[in-house]
C-alpha cells in the first residue's frame, strides 16, 4: 500500500512517474537494458537529456539567455560552486540568512575564501519570517537567498528587486512548485530530491551573461563554464536521476498542465492545512509568521513534546508518513511537495482533528 508521504526530503514522487520508471526498468526505449546501463554518450541517453532540458526550460519559460545544467553533489555543492565561480579570493558577496541552509551557504563561502557579508537575517527572530529590509553592499558580486526554507517553513513571496547584483537562489524545496518571474535572478538551483526526482542531481539555471563572468581558476568539476561547454557531460552524469526527473517534467507539463496549475493546487493544499492549524484554537500552532508561511513546508507544534511524539507515532501508523520536524528544530512538519495530493492533505487534516478530539 502507498502511504501519504509528507517527507521533507527525499520527498514524494508522482505515482505515474514511478509506474513509468518501473515499466521501463528492464528494457528502456527499446535498448534491451535499463536506462542506467546505457552509455551516456549514446544517442538514446543524449536525446533523453536534451528532452529533459527542453521540458525544464518550457516549464519555467527559460529562453536562450539562460543555460541549464545538471550537476551532482546535491544543493550543498552549490554552496561552494557559487562563491568559487563568482566571488573568488576576497570577493565580496551578500547573503540573506533565513535559516539552516543559508547559514551553511554563508559559511561555505568563507571556506572558499570569499568575503561574504550579511545583507539581512531573521536569526534574531528564530528565523520565523522573511526579512523585508536589506543593507546591500553596492560592490556585491551577487546576492544569495534561500527562496523556501525547508526547515523553518518560511518562503519568499516577493523577491528583493533593488539588489546590487544578480540574485542567486537555492530553490531546492520549491523549484517547479510555482511559476517564477526570473528578472532579478542570475542563477537558481535545486537538489532534485525535494520536488523533482531522485537524489544525485542538482538542476541549475544560470544566466549566460553571469556564466561569462565566472572565474576560470576553478577545478573542472566545480566550474559552471565547464558544465555548460560539455552539456553537463564532462564526466558521467547521474543518468538515472536525470531520467526520472525528466519523467517528472513531462508529468508537470502534460498531466498537471504547467506551473500555473501546479501552483494553484499547491496553494489549495497549504490553505487547507494552515486553515486546520488556525482553526484549532491554539492546539496546533504554526511556527512561521503568517506573512512568511511556506506553501511547500508547513511547520507546526503541539502543546508539548510528548504529544508531538505521540502524534508522529500514530500518524505513521495511520499511513501518514514523514511528519516529524527537521532534527535541528523538532516539532512537526508536513512537506506538501508537488506529488503530494489534495487527498493526502485531507487525510492529514482529518487525522489532526481526530487527534485533537482524543488528546486535546
Ligand atoms: C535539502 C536542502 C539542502 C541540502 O540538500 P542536499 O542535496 O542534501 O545537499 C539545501 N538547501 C535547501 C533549501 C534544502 O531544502
Amino acid at each position: 500500500m502507498r502511504v501519504a508521504n509528507f517527507n521533507g526530503g527525499p520527498g514524494a514522487l508522482p505515482r505515474e512517474v514511478l509506474e513509468e520508471a518501473a515499466r521501463d526498468l528492464l528494457d528502456w526505449n527499446g535498448t534491451g537494458m535499463s536506462v542506467m546501463e546505457n552509455s551516456h554518450r549514446g544517442p538514446e541517453v543524449q536525446a533523453m537529456a536534451a528532452e529533459a532540458e527542453a521540458d525544464f526550460r518550457a516549464l519555467l519559460g527559460l529562453n536562450g539567455d539562460w543555460a541549464v545544467i545538471f550537476c551532482q553533489g546535491g544543493a550543498s555543492l552549490q554552496f561552494a560552486m557559487i562563491p568559487l565561480n563568482f566571488a573568488g579570493p576576497g570577493g565580496r558577496c551578500d547573503y540573506i540568512n533565513t535559516g539552516l541552509w543559508s547559514t551553511k551557504a554563508f559559511k561555505e563561502a568563507r571556506i572558499c575564501g570569499a568575503n561574504p557579508r550579511l545583507a539581512a537575517s531573521s536569526e534574531d527572530d528564530d528565523f520565523t519570517h522573511i526579512p523585508e529590509v536589506f543593507d546591500f553592499d553596492p560592490e556585491a558580486k551577487y546576492v544569495y537567498i534561500t527562496s523556501n526554507n525547508t526547515v523553518r517553513g518560511t518562503q519568499w513571496s516577493r523577491f528583493p528587486h533593488n539588489a546590487p547584483g544578480p540574485l542567486v537562489a537555492d530553490m531546492s524545496s520549491e523549484l517547479l512548485s510555482r511559476p517564477l518571474d526570473l528578472r532579478p535572478f542570475g542563477l537558481i538551483y535545486g537538489g532534485a530530491q525535494k520536488n523533482i526526482g531522485p537524489a544525485g542531481l542538482t538542476v541549475v539555471a544560470i544566466r549566460r551573461e553571469l556564466a561569462d563572468k565566472a572565474r576560470l581558476d576553478v577545478p573542472s568539476m566545480l566550474s559552471y563554464p565547464v558544465y555548460i561547454k560539455n552539456q553537463s557531460m564532462y564526466n558521467t552524469p547521474p543518468v538515472w536521476s536525470l531520467y526520472v526527473s525528466g519523467l517528472t517534467f513531462k508529468w508537470l507539463l502534460n498531466t498537471v498542465g504547467g506551473l500555473n496549475n501546479m501552483a494553484a493546487l499547491n496553494q489549495a493544499k497549504s490553505d487547507l492545512l494552515y486553515q486546520a492549524i488556525d482553526d484549532s484554537q491554539g492546539y496546533y500552532r504554526g511556527t512561521a509568521r503568517p506573512g512568511s508561511r511556506s506553501v511547500m513546508n508547513v511547520t507546526y507544534r503541539l502543546p508539548g513534546e510528548e504529544l508531538e511524539k505521540k502524534f508522529k507515532k500514530e500518524s505513521q501508523a495511520a499511513g501518514l508518513v514523514g511528519l516529524g520536524g527537521h532534527r535541528s528544530v523538532g516539532g512537526l512538519r508536513a512537506s506538501l511537495y508537488n506529488a503530494v495530493t489534495l487527498d493526502d492533505v485531507r487525510r492529514l487534516v482529518d487525522f489532526m482533528a481526530e487527534f485533537q478530539r482524543v488528546n486535546g
